[in-house]
Order: structure tokens, then sequence, then C-alpha cells
């Protein structure tokens, strides 16, 4: 999946997944990629999300939205990844004893972003009008 969120000068807000879905995937399966809330969410009063991994765990968590709706009650996009992050591989292991397969990227209104994972590596890029692109790995904690 390629994951995007995205701010505007005048504060406005999109997020955007584009995928082919998983290797030998069943005919007709939906990911989360195409669904707001599991695959991506926005809100420019807040800010977005958008979610790479398994798509049956992350569609669990309606996990795009939940990270939104965190930084909505004040947290940072970094722990308000973390926060979801964790919460739902928690649950995912509580339920059936295996991890699942997520990362997630974060950003809200101001402009603050964050990363979360649970796989071993993960890499994604910021950029701004006055950064170049900055290429980021992050690393399960
Ligand atoms: N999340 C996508 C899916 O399950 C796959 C991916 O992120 O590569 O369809």
């Amino acid at each position: 999946t390629v994951g995007m969120v995205a701010l505007d000068s005048n504060v406005h807000m999109t997020a955007a997944t584009s995928t082919s879905g998983l290797f030998m995937k069943k005919k007709g399966r939906v990911g989360d990629s195409p669904i707001s809330g599991s695959g991506f969410y926005v809100d420019s009063e807040i800010g977005g999300a958008s979610a790479t991994g398994l798509g049956e765990d992350l569609m669990k968590g309606c996990i795009s939205y939940e990270i939104v709706r965190l930084m909505g009650e004040g947290m940072h996009p970094q722990e308000a990844c973390e926060t979801a992050v964790n919460k739902l591989d928690k649950e995912l292991i509580r339920r059936r004893g295996k991890a699942g397969d997520l990362s997630l990227i974060a950003m809200n209104n101001k402009g603050e972003w964050g990363c979360a994972t649970n796989i071993e590596g993960f890499s994604f890029v910021v950029a701004t009008e006055k950064e170049a692109p900055t290429v980021y790995l992050v690393t399960r904690d």
C-alpha cells in the first residue's frame, strides 16, 4: 500500500491509500485500504491517518479512525499511533495468540506527525514546503 496524509496552507487535509491488496488474494477480496476509517481517515479539524499491513487485522480496529479520534482528544500523532497500534496488537494476540501486521502514519492539522508499526521495519517519507523529502525508518518497540 502507498498511503499519504497531506496538509495545505489553508489547513485543509486529505488522506489516501492505493494498493494492489495482498499477493494471491481471493477474487473479490476487499482489504482495509479503500475503507474509510480502516485504511485511511481524515478530519481537517483534527488530522489524518493512513494504514498498511494486513487488511484483515487493520479492519478489526477501524484503526485510522481510532488514531484521528485519539488526536482529537489531544494526543500528539506519535502517541496516538503508538496507542492505537499497541492496543490492537494486544487485542489480536489475546484473541488468537498471534500479533497483527500493522503500520500507521498520522499527521495533525498543525503538521505534527507520527508513525507506529509492529513489524520489523517500516519506512516512510516526510516532505514539507521548506524541507526536502526525508526518509524515516521505524521499528517495533
Ligand atoms: N492493507 C492492504 C490490504 O490488506 C495490503 C498492504 O498494505 O499492502 O489489502
